[in-house]
C-alpha cells in the first residue's frame, strides 16, 4: 500500500463516521510521522495536497520535525505540528520548525513559550493536552487543572489558543474509550463558554488508527493518524 493510497483509505472511515455519526464539519486528517524520513514525509504532504486536503503533519520529537521541515514545507501551506512532550531546552528549536504544539500541560510551558514566542515576535498556537483516561503514563494535565490553564494561555499575548487535545484510553472497550474523548469535548464545551467563543472554535485533536471512529463519533475535530497510512512503524533501536 502507498501513501497516497493509505490516505485514501483513512479518509473513506472518516466519511463514513461522519455520516454514521451525523458529523457534519469535516474532520482534518494530521498524519503522525513518528520514525518517517523527510521523502515519506513530503510524499504525504504532496498527496494531501492534490487531494485539496489540508496539509497537517504531526511529530513527536522536535529533532524529528527539524530534519523533516524542510522537505515538508515544499508543499505549500504545510502545517507541521508537536504532539508529543516538550521539553524546555527544545523550546527554541520547536518555535524553528513548529506551527502549533499540541501538547500545552503545564502552567510553566505555558509561560516559557510565550516568553519565547514574544521574543520571536511571533504569535504561536497551542493545544492543551489533557490526560482523560487516567493512566499514569500518560502525558497531559488532569482535567481539573483545564480551567487554570486556559486563563494562563488567555493571558499570553504571544500564544493563541487554539483547542485541546487527548491521547485515548488504549482499550478496545468502546465505551471506555469513548469517555475518555467524551470527556474532551466537555472540558472544550466549558472553556468555549467561559471565553465567549463558538465550540467550533476550539478545535478537537482525538483518535488515531485504531479507534479515529470512536473519536468522531465524540466530536473530533482533528484526527492523527500514522500506521494506518504509513504502515507499521520500524522498530526502535
Ligand atoms: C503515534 C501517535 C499517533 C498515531 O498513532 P497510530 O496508532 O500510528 O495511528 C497519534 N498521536 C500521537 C501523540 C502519537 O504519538
Amino acid at each position: 500500500m502507498t501513501v497516497a493510497e493509505g490516505i485514501d483509505r483513512v479518509r473513506e472511515r472518516i466519511d463514513a463516521a461522519r455520516s454514521r455519526y451525523g458529523h457534519a464539519d469535516d474532520v482534518t486528517l494530521e498524519l503522525a510521522a513518528k520514525t518517517r524520513t523527510p521523502e515519506t514525509c513530503r510524499e504525504a504532504a504532496r498527496a494531501l495536497a492534490e487531494r485539496g486536503l489540508p496539509v497537517v503533519l504531526g511529530h513527536n520529537r522536535v529533532q524529528e520535525a527539524l530534519s523533516t521541515a524542510p522537505a515538508i514545507r515544499e508543499v505549500p501551506a504545510a502545517s507541521i505540528h508537536l504532539i508529543g512532550p516538550l521539553q524546555k531546552n527544545k523550546i527554541n528549536h520547536a518555535l524553528n520548525c513548529v506551527d502549533l504544539v499540541e501538547t500545552v500541560a503545564s502552567r510553566e510551558l505555558v509561560e516559557e513559550l510565550d516568553i519565547r514566542a514574544s521574543r520571536n515576535c511571533m504569535k504561536l498556537q497551542v493545544f492543551l493536552q489533557v490526560n482523560t483516561s487516567g493512566e499514569a503514563s500518560k502525558h497531559g494535565c488532569s482535567p481539573e487543572d483545564v480551567p487554570s490553564l486556559v486563563e494562563a494561555v488567555e493571558l499570553s499575548p504571544s500564544l493563541r489558543l487554539e483547542g485541546f487535545m487527548t491521547v485515548g484510553l488504549r482499550s478496545d472497550d468502546e465505551a471506555a474509550v469513548r469517555r475518555s474523548y467524551m470527556r474532551l469535548r466537555e472540558l472544550r464545551d466549558d472553556a468555549a463558554e467561559r471565553l465567549a467563543v463558538a465550540e467550533s472554535d476550539l478545535q478537537l485533536s482525538m483518535g488515531m488508527s485504531q479507534d479515529l471512529e470512536w473519536a468522531i463519533a465524540e466530536g473530533a475535530t482533528v484526527v492523527r493518524v500514522g500506521t494506518a497510512i504509513f504502515g507499521p512503524r520500524p522498530a526502535i533501536g
